[in-house]
């Protein structure tokens, strides 16, 4: 059995409403490698996927329970061949259903069958405005491709969203990433800042931009969006680190969103896995109303009562609900502490060292990035895939 309903929910805390954001990760299964990744670096370890009848039931229950939006992520969902079933239940259920995809199959057929089925909008993935660096940071040649599938998308008549991750390596790229996700006639164009988590924090130093490197791009998309008056929505979101102003992780642990593993582990968040102590449910177990209202895991950070003094006693912790815990824990050692991109964390400064050291480690990876043999290991680049997460993930030694 996973998990434990030993839960000692916060008593001050009010009982939360229904999780109204359901996050179905299908597989981690996925044919790109991208160095800043969210799945887990342990995901390898994890392959046991829940088969159809399992995830047409998690559905059921999230919907009768309230929830409203689905999305069906990886890992790539589309390598699920039983991907149009799942999405035809939930449609059928009421759900808008969301596919988040890097398009890596997402024939014309596949496109059609999914719109016949009841798929409402499409997210689809890019790393760069150019071949080079889209296929360096996933380590596939995949560009052209993706260009091939966003038109696609478009045929069907999807509504569509271009997600692009950002950092060093391609913030001066950001005004052709827009003018890019114009031209395929995106509605709307999401820039995500990389949150260091799963393989972007193994990959933080090679990754993390300066300051000056933000401001300019922001500038940029600035500039962009006067220019498209509105025509098409962008999306940016200052890092939290930089800002120094933690983010309303998840608008509040186990207040709104759940997350459905491969698995079946059910969990607050993307990177919530890595937790030590977590003690995360299954749906193999036990029911999501169960999972969502009286397991440890969803209550361990609900309400103020985990909180340090410094959090319990501020006043913004009615907006940020105290930050973010894995970013806590990742920083820290412990989950509970003050969220260290807060100014007000006594762990602030690693954070700034982080930040200091990016210029040095910028002009260390100032070369064309190509993929090629070892590029990814001169700029210091470790890839999404099976034999790393391994490798990282055994203990004691953390290889690669
Ligand atoms: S970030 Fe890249 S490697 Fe990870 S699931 Fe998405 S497409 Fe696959
Ligand atoms: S002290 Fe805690 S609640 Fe206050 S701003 Fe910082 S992280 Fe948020």
């Amino acid at each position: 059995m996973r998990g434990s309903m030993a839960g000692s929910p916060d008593m001050a805390a009010p009982r939360p409403g229904p999780p109204l954001w359901l996050l179905a990760e299908l597989t981690y299964r996925c044919p790109l490698h991208c160095v800043f990744c969210s799945n887990p670096v342990d995901y390898a370890r994890h392959d046991a996927e829940l088969d159809t009848g399992q995830w047409l039931d998690v559905l059921a229950q999230a919907r009768a329970m309230g929830a409203v939006q689905l999305g069906l992520s990886g890992g790539e969902p589309l390598l699920r061949d039983d991907l149009e079933v799942i999405v035809e239940h939930a449609h059928r259920l009421g759900f808008y259903v969301n596919l988040i995809t890097s398009g890596i199959g997402l024939t014309e057929a596949r496109a059609k069958a999914l719109k016949q089925a009841g798929l409402d909008h499409v997210q689809l993935s890019f790393q760069d405005s150019t071949r080079e660096l889209n296929d360096f940071l996933s380590c596939t040649r995949t560009f052209e491709l993706k260009s091939r599938v966003a038109s696609i998308i478009k045929a069907q008549g999807f509504p569509m969203v271009l997600n692009c991750v950002m950092h060093r390596h391609n913030l001066p790229h950001v005004g052709r990433i827009i003018e890019m996700a114009e031209a395929m006639d995106a509605q709307y164009l999401e820039l995500a800042n990389t949150q260091y988590y799963g393989w972007a924090w193994v990959n933080r130093e090679a990754l993390m931009p300066t300051a000056h490197e933000l401001i300019q791009a922001e500038e940029e998309v600035n500039r962009h969006r006067a220019r498209l008056d509105g025509r098409m929505k962008i999306l940016w979101v200052s890092p939290d680190v930089v800002e120094a102003r933690p983010k309303a992780c998840m608008n509040g642990w186990g207040a709104v969103f759940m997350l459905v593993a491969p698995d079946g582990v059910a969990l607050p968040c993307h990177s919530a896995r890595m937790l030590p102590g977590l003690d995360a449910p299954s749906v193999r177990d036990f029911s999501l109303r169960e999972i969502w209202h009286d397991s440890r895991a969803f209550n361990a950070y609900r309400g103020d009562a985990w909180m340090s003094d410094t959090c319990r006693s501020c006043d913004d912790k009615g907006h940020d609900f105290g930050g973010c815990r894995c970013q806590a824990y990742l920083f820290t050692g412990s989950a509970a502490a003050t969220d260290p991109a807060c100014r007000k964390s006594p762990h602030r400064g690693a954070v700034d060292a982080m930040l200091e050291r990016a210029p040095q480690a910028r002009a260390a990876s100032e070369q064309p990035l190509r993929f090629v043999p070892n590029a990814a290991r001169q700029a210091g680049l470790v890839y999404r895939g099976d034999a790393n997460s391994l490798a990282l993930s055994s203990e004691p030694e953390a290889a690669c």
